[in-house]
């Protein structure tokens, strides 16, 4: 069954900056996606329009539909009771999202309290419980934000997210304040916890590594449109979007001392969104680009069985393509 659903989303800034323009995204209950891309590239707008979270003045169209439910139509009462018990997000900065002035036992409770209407009681007892499920022991509860390391707090952040039960967790760049080993730590016990539960799981990460590790698909993002979409290894080992390419080439492969010694990164910056390139919105940054990406702008086209990516290279008629076809992962011609 779906659990979440979401057609062609457009997300617009004040001042006209199209940070989301016209995604498509679907996932299984138990499934896990991985939404990846350069910083600015729309991935937290992405995340925080799932739950209608964008400042006010954010222009959101589409659909959105988290488990039968439609988000962007939902009354505020529906809209409360589903920002905990339908799906929660794990921020990456703990330290600004938890309340420095109560104790984390407090904050836990606090949405048990409000959303399950729990005695003081058993909500301090459940917060003592989600503690240790993250790994903390249950009389940490009385500590202060600050007496805890970052790797300790990002544990808290999941226990809020983990504390209404949702059906999706949405964990935007859980991971990237941390040290490597504590990264690691966090990493593992996220996808513990959803596969204990068969919860959904959306990551956003800039790590195509980290991605392709924990989760079952990946979709790529640029530009705010989702420029490639398959299962999650097969995206990152074989990318076909010069993009995705590019951006899996930038990250270290385990056991390939050839990526590790040469990291090859991309030239230039992801464009501004009040400021996008005519046509393919990657042409100016595209070693593979051919003089109709100018004018031509592409959406996602289907490369094989359930892959797909958007560029004029993949999946086009014979006669489209009159340039070289765009090289393969680890032969990208960044360097
Ligand atoms: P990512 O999470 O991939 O780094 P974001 O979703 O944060 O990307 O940002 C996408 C684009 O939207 C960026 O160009 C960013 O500058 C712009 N943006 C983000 N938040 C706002 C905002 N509150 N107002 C105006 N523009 C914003
Ligand atoms: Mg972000």
């Amino acid at each position: 069954m779906t659990l979440l659903e979401v057609r062609d989303l457009e997300v617009t800034y004040p001042g006209g900056a199209a940070a989301v323009r016209g995604v498509d995204l679907s996932l299984g209950a138990g499934q896990k996606l991985g939404i990846a891309g350069e910083s600015g590239c729309g991935k937290s707008t992405l995340a925080l329009a799932l739950l209608r979270l964008l400042p006010a003045g954010a222009r959101v169209g589409g659909r959105i539909v988290l488990d039968g439910d439609d988000v962007l139509t939902m009354r505020w009462g529906r809209l409360r009771a589903v920002r905990w018990a339908g799906a929660s997000i794990v921020f990456q900065g703990a330290m600004h999202s938890l309340n420095p002035v109560h104790r984390i036992g407090e904050q836990i409770a606090e949405p048990i309290l409000l959303h399950d209407r729990a005695s003081a009681a058993t909500a301090r007892r459940r917060a003592g419980e989600l503690l240790e499920r993250v790994g903390l022991p249950a009389a940490r509860a009385s500590a202060y934000p600050h007496e805890l390391s970052g790797g300790q707090r990002q544990r808290v952040m999941i226990a809020m997210a983990l504390a209404c039960a949702p059906r999706l967790i949405i964990a935007d760049e859980p991971t990237t304040a941390l040290d490597v080993m504590v990264q690691a730590q966090i990493l593992r016990l996220i996808e513990q916890l959803v596969g204990e539960q068969n919860l959904g799981l959306i990551m956003i990460s800039h790590d195509l590594a980290v991605l392709a590790d924990t989760c079952d698909r990946l979709a790529v993002m640029y530009a705010g449109r989702v420029v490639e979409l398959g299962p999650a290894r097969a995206v990152y080992e074989d990318a076909r979007h010069p993009y995705a390419q590019a951006l899996s080439a930038a990250f270290p492969r385990i056991g390939d001392p050839s990526s590790r010694f040469a990291p090859r990164g991309l030239p230039g910056d992801p464009p501004d969104p009040a400021e996008l390139p005519s046509g393919c919105v990657f042409h100016p940054r595209c070693p593979v680009s051919l003089p109709g990406c100018t004018t031509t702008d592409q959406t996602l086209r289907t490369a094989e069985e359930d892959r797909w990516a958007a560029c004029v290279h993949v999946g086009a008629p014979e006669e489209e393509r009159t340039g070289p076809p765009p090289k393969t992962a680890g032969n990208t011609p960044w360097t």
